[in-house]
């Protein structure tokens, strides 16, 4: 776990001139920055929406390093009680930046607490129980709140609507994760040709986070292979030990695929049943595995449920039962 920390810091950019791709987003986020440290004080806040592992954290943080100040990072799902917001926005250096991971799941009372923070920097906090409770207007000072969701649409709009600028982080192409697996090469002082990078880049899932992972476990072959360059070979080898196909596909994908076709004879099948047949959380099939899988039309979601598309079904070498799920 250290490692991956260490690992994933050590790669993550520092500014903005290394963000690689979403041109218009990194324009606006610099002009954001700079009118912030003009000024002197934040007057606005971001919400940041997209798949996971698309650069959101680190835009923040790449943020935090530009104007210079502190940045405390916590999530949605942390934060089940209204002390629990309240004890860390109290705490919050004046002009910092807090960054609310997963947004899309603040309990509403928690939620609410944060309006007028939002609004004007005022907490407003209950103190005592029945008739002798009283609220205390607290002025908070200024900061920049940054929230992140991959599920935009779970957001209340008086939450949505009290964020100044909405960005959306989407997935990358290839060229754009190749550049990124050439200079996390770099940083790691790893040899990898320009093919061996597209062929990763390739797998990636349209995704920075998982084009890194890719090269993670590219770096522990090397070392164990004693190899020392990443090419073809080196990579189709590799691939082959993950069991990763040329899609991008892994074992788990795979499984998925065959569970709605061996298994439910490709009937419309619900996300839960789904979850409980791999033995996989709901939100690792739905954040995770389903996206890439519904991008590559490999699979489409219908009122009933999941079920293999025409293209699935090749990709099974199925075809043949196609006419059965006309849906
Ligand atoms: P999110 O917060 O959207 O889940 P992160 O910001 O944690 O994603 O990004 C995941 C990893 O991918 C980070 O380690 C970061 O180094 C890398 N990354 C993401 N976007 C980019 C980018 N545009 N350029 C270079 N590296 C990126």
């Amino acid at each position: 776990m250290k490692e991956n920390n260490q690992f994933s810091n050590q790669l993550r950019p520092s500014s903005f001139a290394e963000f690689i791709g979403h041109n218009n987003i990194r324009e606006n986020l610099k002009i954001f920055t700079l009118a912030t440290k003009k000024r002197g004080y934040p007057n606005d806040h971001l919400l940041f929406y997209g798949p996971p592992g698309t650069g959101k954290t680190t835009l923040a943080l790449i943020m935090a390093k530009e104007l210079g100040v502190d940045i405390k990072i916590t999530s949605g799902a942390a934060l089940r009680k209204a002390g629990d917001l309240a004890a860390i926005l109290t705490n919050l250096s004046p002009n910092s930046i807090f960054f609310i991971d997963e947004i899309h799941r603040l309990p509403k009372n928690v939620e609410e607490i944060l309006y007028p923070v939002l609004e004007n920097y005022q907490l407003d906090i209950v103190i005592g129980k029945g008739p002798s409770a009283r609220v205390v207007n607290l002025s908070l000072p200024k900061m920049i709140i940054i929230g992140s969701t991959t599920k935009l649409a779970l957001i209340s709009s008086p939450l949505r609507d009290r964020f100044g600028l909405i960005l959306r982080l989407n997935y990358y192409n290839e060229n754009e994760l190749k550049e990124i697996i050439l200079n996390a090469a770099k940083k790691l002082s790893l040899s990898i040709n320009q093919e061996a990078a597209l062929e990763m880049a390739k797998r990636s899932r349209r995704t920075p986070r998982i084009a890194l992972s890719l090269l993670k476990r590219a770096k522990d072959f090397l070392d164990v292979k004693k190899a020392k360059i990443i090419d073809l070979d080196f990579i189709k080898e590799l691939f082959g030990v993950l069991r990763m196909d040329a899609l991008g596909l892994n074992p788990i994908d795979i499984d998925y695929l065959e569970l709605l076709y061996h298994k439910f004879s490709n009937q419309p099948v619900g996300l839960s049943t789904i979850a409980a047949s791999l033995s996989e959380e709901e939100r690792t099939i739905e954040e995770l595995i389903e996206p890439y899988l519904l991008r590559l039309g490999l699979i489409k979601k219908t009122a009933k449920g999941r079920v293999l598309t025409t293209k699935g079904l090749s990709y099974l070498g199925q075809l043949e039962i196609k006419e059965i799920n006309d849906y």
